[in-house]
């Protein structure tokens, strides 16, 4: 109808999402950037607003296209893949999807780093090719026994991780920027002096231009041979080719990655390799937290156009003039 509230769906279809808005709302769904080029004129000058319900670049060029756009509410707590200064500029609300997914985001991250150490992936094409019968399995060179972790990002997901370390009875430090409030574990500034105290580093610190290739040749080098990393944040954040050189030189002993310089594809020289764990960037792919995101994504936007504060807005676009 003529008073609809006109919402662009965009990106991976989500049950939630298409289910979730009530019949006051008209839906536009694109799946793919060439979709919303079918979207006429008319339509385009009626979206209120944009639900971005997977990891798909969503630039100012695009969103641009929307005179009357007032808010990008966006699946996922990272958001790197949206123009936030844009929206910051345009008076136009981004939301994303934090803390409902922080707890699995973390059980990720421990299992990859023990499923690393101790070489399950391995042991387990062990088992399934027959050969468990004539030898046992080689012991791991890798251990979580013997080791001192260093959390890349001790925000929300990286305090998650240090409390499952704690009960783990593994001792943690952690850089970033500035301190965390309220957080004991001993900070380190300089990402280099935390490499050469610690044996394994977690990343878990956002994408994006401020972060870019962070982990380098000489943070890897830094780390040493026993060194473990494990990178759950964005791709974008580790040199690919310094990592790929470190686990075939030996300058590192493993890696377990769940996210990728170019998803989703992933080095050759990196598929090779026998001393990495690969995941297909399944960090927070659970049904049940993924359906808890689905959600949020709806809600921000219902919160909004029924006049109240969206329920998790980012920093960088405050709400106001409402
Ligand atoms: P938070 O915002 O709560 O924490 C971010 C942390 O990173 C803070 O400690 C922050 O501290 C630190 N940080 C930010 N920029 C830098 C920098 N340039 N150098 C060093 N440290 C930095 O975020 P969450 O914990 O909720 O999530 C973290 C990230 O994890 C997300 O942005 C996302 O990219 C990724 N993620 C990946 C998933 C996956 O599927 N693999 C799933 C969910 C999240 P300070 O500002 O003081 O530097």
């Amino acid at each position: 109808s003529a008073d609809a509230i006109d919402l662009l769906i965009y990106g991976p279809t989500k049950p939630v999402v298409n289910e979730g808005f009530p019949a006051c709302y008209a839906l536009h769904r694109c799946e793919q950037p060439a979709d919303l080029d079918r979207l006429g004129d008319d339509i385009r000058a009626r979206i209120r607003g944009v639900a971005v319900t997977g990891l798909v670049p969503t630039q100012a060029a695009m969103l641009a296209r929307y005179p009357k756009l007032e808010i990008v509410s966006s699946f996922g707590v990272g958001y790197d893949h949206i123009d936030s200064s844009w929206a910051a500029q345009h008076n136009v609300v981004v939301t994303n999807t934090p803390d409902v997914l922080t707890e699995e985001v973390a059980d990720t991250a421990l299992g990859l780093l023990i499923a690393t150490l101790r070489e399950f992936v391995q042991a387990d094409a062990h088992v399934r090719s027959g050969l468990w019968a004539n030898q046992a399995y080689p012991l791991s060179k890798g251990s979580l026994r013997d080791r001192m972790v260093g959390i890349v990002g001790m925000g929300r997901i990286g305090q998650a991780i240090a409390r499952r370390l704690d009960a783990s009875l593994v001792p943690v430090v952690y850089h970033s920027r500035k301190p965390a409030p309220g957080v004991d574990y001993k900070h380190y500034p300089d990402l280099i002096a935390m490499a050469k105290a610690v044996d394994t580093l977690i990343v878990i610190i956002p994408g994006g231009a401020s972060t870019l290739r962070l982990i380098n040749a000489e943070v890897l080098a830094a780390l040493g041979p026993r060194g473990v990393l494990i990178n759950v944040a964005r791709g974008s954040v580790v040199d690919e080719p310094a990592l790929i050189a470190a686990l075939q030189s030996g300058t590192i002993l493993a890696a377990g990655l769940d996210v990728f310089a170019d998803e989703p594809n992933v080095p050759d020289e990196l598929r090779a390799l026998p001393n990495v764990i690969l995941l297909p960037h399944i960090g927070s792919a659970s049904v049940v937290t993924r359906s808890a995101m689905d959600q949020l994504v709806v809600d921000n936007i219902k919160a909004w156009f029924d006049g109240k504060p969206p329920l998790t807005p980012i920093p960088e676009t405050p709400v106001k003039g409402r």
